[in-house]
């Protein structure tokens, strides 16, 4: 099983919870949310065949976090993973928009002087900004926008830039997530969790219940669970094809 978001660090059992995923023979993208968290969550992981750490500063912490920028710039050399990085388009981040943007513009452009990145992107109500944003910086990588939430337009837009998509639990057990992935192509859709932020019934997911995401694919695809997981796999190998 695959979960391409996952902020695995934030656990209160973190370690607990990568020694079991790991057992379980996930393959799992650790995002962190500030480059503070980098050298901790690295150690964190140790050293694992199926589990890389990407880089990260999560617009919601842009406001308290700018100042950290050049952090991630200095280690930026040591990954190809970047992420959780993108714009919030939401009320409550209304003060910080151009910051956001701004920020972002800078990490991109990082992005193209360091060589290509795999990217994990936020983009909450901003999917056209962060979509600008990606064609204004081409050669940082491969985009993928985590939990999309835009419009059917938006979508489209989003793929025709060459983003890719990871979907989880939460976002298709609603209609409208959905019908969202139904029109998303298939072979660069990736699963992901969002946890321990994304929860059902009150409870953080676990990285494993992105297991949960692989029979809603099946009915949407109208493939078997069984070559949902292998479409899975062949995406993750495509993806990083590029990247060896
Ligand atoms: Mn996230």
């Amino acid at each position: 099983m695959i979960d391409f978001h996952c902020h695995i660090d934030l656990y209160r059992n973190a370690k607990a919870i990568i020694e079991e995923a790991d057992a379980r023979g996930a393959y799992i993208l650790a995002v962190t949310t500030t480059p503070k968290a980098w050298t901790g969550t690295k150690q964190l992981i140790g050293d694992r065949k199926r589990i890389r750490v990407a880089l990260g500063l999560h617009p919601e912490l842009v406001p308290d976090r700018h100042a950290e920028v050049p952090l991630l710039e200095h280690y930026l050399s040591e990954t190809r993973y970047v992420g959780e990085i993108g714009l919030d388009g939401g009320s409550h981040m209304r003060g910080s928009f151009v910051l956001q943007e701004r920020v972002l513009a800078r990490i991109l452009k990082a992005c193209e002087a360091d060589g290509k990145k795999i990217i994990s992107l936020h983009s909450r109500r901003a999917a056209n900004g962060v979509i600008d944003a990606l064609l204004d910086s081409p050669k940082a990588g491969t985009p993928i926008l985590h939990w999309f939430s835009g419009s059917v337009a938006e979508l489209d837009r989003a793929t025709s830039a060459g983003c890719w998509f990871s979907v989880g639990p939460v976002m298709l057990r609603s209609a409208k997530g959905r019908r969202l992935v139904e029109l998303m192509p298939a072979d660069r859709v990736l699963t992901e969790t969002d946890a321990p932020f994304a929860k059902i019934q009150g409870k953080s997911l676990m990285p494993w219940d992105v297991q949960l995401a692989y029979s809603y694919l099946a009915k949407i695809w109208n493939r078997s669970e069984q070559e949902v997981a292998s479409q899975l796999k062949c995406n993750l190998k495509a993806l990083l094809a590029d990247f060896d």
